[in-house]
């Protein structure tokens, strides 16, 4: 188990089963003391809680469309301001992904613990609508599996708490195609603002397996060392 040497506040940017989930799991296992966000993660649980921002959401979800960025950044913050503290290291997956979302982080953050790296996971479009078809899901924590290549120990059986795995709604071959449209068209703007910043970083390959080495070592060699 590793620590750092300043915190590290990284944002994930790929497209949907870009792998950010896997990648986050992965860096939890090496660095414990990082709070990981996923937006999606919080939204399915609103859902299955059956809150006023769940039942608003899942329309949106269901259909493949991006939840309007007044909602999303009020849970996203809420979230943040009990959460954060000034010295905090913490993993954002799935928000901001609007430049309008990452304009109001950003001036949220300005005085305090604001990002400080944005990788962008570059997976070919063309190898990820499998995965999606094959992934479950555990809905309260966010655990990935893979059937193929990270299949849980027990078939459709979350391996921590032993509760039964899900299908996203959204995972299907025709939501997908919007999910992917929405993110290509948000990325371009985003990817500017944080490049701006300084603070955008890419990283490509077609699996996790790869992806992750490169990812741990820029971690290793600006955060850790
Ligand atoms: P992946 O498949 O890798 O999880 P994804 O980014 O498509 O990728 P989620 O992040 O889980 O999936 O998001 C699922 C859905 O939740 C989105 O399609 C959208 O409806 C909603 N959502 C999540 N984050 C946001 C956000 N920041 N702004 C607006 N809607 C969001
Ligand atoms: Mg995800």
């Amino acid at each position: 188990m590793s620590s750092f040497a300043r915190p590290l506040r990284l944002l994930l940017l790929g497209a949907p089963g870009s792998g950010k989930g896997t990648q986050t799991s992965k860096l939890l296992k090496k660095y414990s003391d990082v709070l990981a966000i996923s937006s999606g993660d919080l939204l399915r649980q609103e859902i299955a809680r059956k809150s006023t921002l769940g039942q608003l959401s899942s329309k949106y979800i269901a259909e493949g469309k991006l939840i309007p960025d007044e909602h999303i950044t009020k849970l996203i913050s809420n979230y943040l301001a009990a959460e954060l503290t000034p010295t905090s290291s913490y993993l954002l997956d799935g928000f901001p992904r609007t430049i309008n979302q990452g304009r109001t982080l950003h001036e949220s953050l300005k005085q305090g613990p604001n990002l400080n790296l944005v990788v962008e996971l570059d997976v070919d479009q063309n190898v990820i609508l499998d995965r999606i078809e094959k992934r479950w899901v555990h809905t309260g924590s966010g655990r990935v599996y893979n059937l193929d290549y990270n299949p849980p120990k027990v078939p459709f059986t979350d391996d921590v708490t032993g509760e039964p795995l899900s299908k996203r709604v959204d995972d299907t071959r025709e939501v997908f195609s919007k999910r992917l449209e929405s993110y290509n068209a948000e990325l371009g703007p985003l990817k500017d603002f944080y490049n701006d910043l300084g603070i955008l970083e890419t990283i490509s390959g077609d699996s996790s397996d790869i992806i992750f080495p490169k990812l741990a070592k820029f971690i290793e060699d600006n955060y850790v060392s």
